[in-house]
């Protein structure tokens, strides 16, 4: 059904998140017919730029991204531009101006979401502005969406959290995790429970452990200066592995809502076990790529990226044995992955069934191969499901089928699709797929632990993979130890 009338506010959209994702999915949605006629986009940054400057950008926007373009024209007609600073009380107050006309012109009935899609370290500073300048100060809804990072530990999440807070309560709080946003994340929860044949064996009884995989092909690219305070760790494990990993971990909730859902992933994060000193080691692998050959192509490694120091200590790579303590998950690990420079781009998961008690067929030599269930994120969406079945002919012998469903997801690079759902899940109030401040906050004091001890002991392997491999050595005996293996399976 249709959003409400809604006035969104992007703050920083003159940049690259706005132009690749934001202004295609709301176009998507417009197409769609998702998008109530009564919506109005005011965008901010610092550039002069006028509102007919911002339309053909916008245009232009979604004329790269491919796809239909009807109606383009139209559509930009409802964004308008002002510059702004964003410490400067003055620029708030004239954005209230030009807010209150739009509101009175396409009937918006108060109704305000504040996009931040800024450098992290303005995300308080405007949300503190919104309210002492008076913008949240409307009949409608008001809503704060966050990009990511969230912090980058814990104490600074917090300091930012307790600042929103002023303004914003933790419901009108839409935090981004664009994992959440994806078709086959989201499909997770229905896959587990809207079918008799998972559920009952989503435990440690019958799974022997879960790989979470999430490997990127590119480098660091012209991230450099952000990604060496970043790194792996927190650029995705913090949020996007742990996401997946509680999604997969949570008890069935007692119904679909914000409230329950978020409850039960909190609850699972709660099982977490923390990974802290000399476990650090003993349980997660960082690694750094180096020189490597992709494609054909020679490419450099990390230390000889842009903006990266020759002696870096940051990971582009990340492997990890996370452990839920709790009567479902005892004993069963579940492994992450995720790394810069890797052989493919690919984010899926494997469950990876128990072995059957006692194998009939093993006469006729055939290993038998554990059942396994693939859940392919992207660039693949889908899922398949590896069984075990009898040859054709006359012996009794096994052979590997796999039964695959395929979302034929678009495999363009330029997939708004997760923004789509998540705008046009905050504009209807529903912030089941953004994390709730609990969550955060138990991801990174996780992720502080390991943090801290990586920080202190330098790497001295590094680079220790080569580019368009998956990753250094001792992720692969990450599983070893435990007599498993990273699935190659496609
Ligand atoms: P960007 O650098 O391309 O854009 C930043 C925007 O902020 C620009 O419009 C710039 O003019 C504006 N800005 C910067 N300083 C300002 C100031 N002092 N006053 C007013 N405006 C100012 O950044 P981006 O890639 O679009 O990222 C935005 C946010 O989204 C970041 O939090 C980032 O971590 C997050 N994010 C980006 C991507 C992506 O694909 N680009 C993906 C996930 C998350």
């Amino acid at each position: 059904s249709e959003t409400p009338a809604s006035l969104i506010m992007i703050f920083g959209a003159t940049g690259d998140l706005a132009k690749r994702k934001l202004f295609p999915s709301l176009y998507n949605l417009y197409q769609k017919g998702k998008l109530s006629e009564n919506f109005a986009v005011i965008g901010t940054a610092r550039r002069e730029w006028s509102h007919e400057t911002f339309q053909s950008h916008v245009y232009d926007s979604i004329k790269s991204a491919g796809g239909e373009n009807e109606g383009i024209d139209q559509f930009a007609s409802h964004f308008y531009y002002q510059a702004h600073d964003v410490t400067d009380s003055d620029s708030y107050l004239g954005l209230k101006k030009l807010a209150d006309q739009l509101d009175k012109k396409y009937e918006l009935e108060g109704n305000r979401i504040f996009y931040l899609s800024m450098a992290p370290e303005f995300f308080g500073t405007i949300a503190s502005h919104l309210k002492t300048d008076g913008l949240t100060d409307t009949k409608g809804y008001k809503r704060l969406i966050i990009e990511k990072p969230f912090g980058h530990n814990y104490p600074s999440a917090k300091e930012l959290n307790d600042q929103l807070r002023h303004s914003f309560s933790e419901e009108e709080i839409y935090r981004i995790d664009h994992y959440l946003g994806k078709a086959m994340v989201q499909n997770i929860q229905v896959i587990r429970f809207a079918n008799a044949l998972f559920e009952p064996l989503w435990n440690n009884r019958y799974i022997s452990n879960i790989q979470i995989t999430s490997s990127e092909v590119l480098g660091v690219e012209e991230r450099g200066g952000y990604y060496e305070k970043s790194g792996a760790l927190r650029d995705m494990v913090q949020n996007h592995m742990i996401q997946m990993a509680a999604l997969l971990a949570m008890e069935p909730p007692i119904n679909l809502s914000t409230e329950e859902v978020r409850s039960e992933k909190g609850r699972a994060l709660k099982s977490l076990r923390p990974v802290e000193g000399d476990e650090v080691e003993k349980n997660f692998v960082r690694g750094q790529y180096g020189k490597g050959t992709i494609d054909g192509k020679e490419l450099p490694g990390y230390r000889e990226e842009a903006n990266v120091d020759p002696a870096s200590n940051t990971e582009t790579f990340v492997a990890g044995k996370l452990l839920f303590d709790n009567f479902r998950w005892a004993g069963v690990p579940f492994y992450i992955r995720t790394g810069k420079r890797m052989s493919s781009k690919d984010t899926k998961i494997v469950v990876q069934f128990k072995d059957i008690p006692m194998n009939l067929y093993y006469k006729a030599k055939n290993e038998l191969a554990p059942n396994l269930l693939v859940i392919h994120i992207q660039p693949d969406e889908g899922i398949t499901l590896h069984l075990n079945a009898k040859r054709i002919g006359q012996e009794m012998e096994t052979t590997p089928v796999k039964l695959n469903f395929s979302n034929k997801g678009l495999h363009g690079m330029n997939t708004p699709e997760a923004y789509e759902k998540l705008m046009y899940d905050c504009m209807k109030g529903d912030a089941t797929n953004f994390t709730h401040w609990d969550e955060v906050s138990l991801s990174w004091k996780f992720i502080d632990n390991i943090s801290a001890v990586w920080e202190t002991k330098k790497a001295d392997d590094y680079p220790n993979y080569a580019s368009g491999t998956m990753g250094p050595k001792a992720s692969d005996e990450l599983l070893e130890k435990d007599g498993f293996f990273w699935w190659p399976v496609t």
